[in-house]
C-alpha cells in the first residue's frame, strides 16, 4: 500500500499603508497591503510550501527565489500553478488542501468563495477540495497590532496511478 503524503506550509508578510493586499489570488484592498518581492500573497505561498513539502521538493524559496528578478511582483496564482506542475511531475496528485489566514482586518469572509475558485482553477481541482478559514490574532503579537499577516496550510498528496 502506498500511503498518502501530508505537507505543511507557513508564510508571513509585513503589512503597510499604500500597498495592495492580494490573498488567494484575489485583490482585497489597495490601500493597506503586503510588502514583498512577489505579490505578497501569503495564503498561496503557504499552500505552495505545503505542496512542495508533501512531495519532498523543498520549499518555495528553492524554486522561486526572491533574489531572482523573474519573480519580481509575480502572481501567487502563477507560482501555485508552477508548483502544481512540479508536484505532478514528481508523480503526485493533489487530494485536498486546508488553510487558515490570520489577520486583524479587513474581514475577508466575503472573498473566500472567489479565492477558493481561483485556487481550484490554478490546481485543476474542484472547489470542494479547497478549504480556507480565517481568524484574527485577538490583538496579540505582530498580527494583532496589524504589522503583518500570516497563513498556514496543509495538503494531502496521493501517488499518481502507475508511479
Ligand atoms: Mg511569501
Amino acid at each position: 500500500m502506498t500511503l498518502p503524503k501530508v505537507g505543511y506550509g507557513y508564510d508571513v508578510h509585513r503589512l503597510a499603508a499604500g500597498q495592495t493586499l492580494i490573498l488567494g489570488g484575489v485583490q482585497i484592498t489597495k490601500d493597506f497591503g503586503t510588502i514583498a518581492h512577489s505579490d505578497g500573497d501569503v495564503l498561496l505561498h503557504a499552500i505552495c510550501d505545503a505542496l512542495l513539502g508533501a512531495a519532498g521538493l523543498g520549499d518555495i524559496g528553492k524554486h522561486f527565489p526572491d533574489t531572482d528578478e523573474r519573480f519580481s511582483g509575480i502572481s501567487g496564482l502563477v507560482l501555485l500553478h508552477e508548483t502544481k506542475i512540479l508536484v505532478s511531475n514528481a508523480g503526485f496528485e493533489i487530494g485536498n488542501i486546508d488553510s487558515t489566514l490570520i489577520l486583524e482586518r479587513p474581514k475577508i469572509a466575503p472573498f473566500i468563495a472567489t479565492m477558493i475558485h481561483e485556487i481550484a482553477s490554478a490546481l485543476e481541482k474542484e472547489p470542494t477540495d479547497i478549504s480556507i478559514k480565517a481568524t484574527t490574532s485577538e490583538g496579540l503579537g505582530f498580527v494583532g497590532v496589524g504589522e503583518g499577516i500570516a497563513a498556514h496550510a496543509v495538503v494531502l498528496l496521493a501517488r499518481l496511478e502507475g508511479e
